[in-house]
């Protein structure tokens, strides 16, 4: 019954209207002023996070040549710093159950790559980042296949979850180098099913990036299954 369920957003609304993530102003989840304030990264290499423009035949945000060597990501696009209201707006997505936040991501990423002139390869295939079957349980959803699905159907790009599972869970590991956390990270994730990828572009994506390690242990194992590139898509990083 869908319009039981807008009656119910719109009576949570009366009762608890939206508040913006960064100032606190009741109305919306991000006002205009805290949207504007947002730090806007160029497209960086996902390793050394140097900056690269886009240039014929290669997409903003491809891995720089020196880093091509230890990486499976082909490019990385995350328009957004991970500070001040876009920290606020992450915590609430993932922890107050804010669902309304994976609509705004998706139009942040959506507007981004118009932005940035990326266009995905044909067929390309998105494939959220997925959480440890336990830790889905208790959240309720995986915010970054939220944010996949409204993407996917903005682009008109499928969205598969059937590839790509978690079969570990993993600890944070922030103190640690990056030879040491990819380590950490092998058998944290495994194939599912090989078919859709086979050959194909695959767009991974996750809300934030914070060492990279699980973003490249995820590419690293859909490549080896027979993916072409792995390009990667956060919303901050
Ligand atoms: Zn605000
Ligand atoms: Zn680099």
């Amino acid at each position: 019954m869908q319009w039981l369920s807008v009656l119910k957003v719109q009576a949570l609304d009366l009762l608890f209207p939206p508040q913006c993530c960064g100032c606190g102003k009741t109305g919306m989840i991000l006002c205009a002023s805290c949207a504007d304030a947002l730090m806007r990264i160029p497209p960086q290499c996902f390793v050394c996070h140097a900056w690269v423009p886009p240039v014929k035949d290669a997409p903003p945000g491809r891995t720089c040549p020196r880093c091509r060597s230890h990486s499976a990501v082909y490019a990385f696009l995350s328009p957004f710093a991970y500070q001040h209201a876009m920290r606020e707006l992450v915590h609430s997505l993932k922890y107050r159950r804010n669902r309304q936040i994976a609509v705004l991501f998706a139009d942040m990423l959506a507007s981004h790559l118009a932005a940035m002139q990326v266009v995905f390869p044909k067929d390309a295939i998105l494939i959220p980042v997925p959480l440890h079957k336990a830790r889905e349980r208790e959240r309720g959803f995986n915010q970054s296949f939220l944010i996949a699905k409204i993407l996917g159907e903005k682009l008109g790009i499928e969205v598969r979850r059937d590839v790509l599972k978690k079969i570990k869970k993993t600890a944070p590991q922030m103190e640690l180098t990056r030879e040491q956390r990819l380590k950490n990270l092998h058998g944290t994730f495994a194939i599912h099913n090989p078919l859709p990828i086979q050959g194909e572009n695959v767009i991974l994506i996750d809300d934030v990036k914070t060492t990279g390690a699980t973003l490249e242990e995820a590419a690293r194992i859909l490549k080896k299954a027979g993916a072409k590139h792995i390009w990667a898509t956060t919303v901050a990083h």
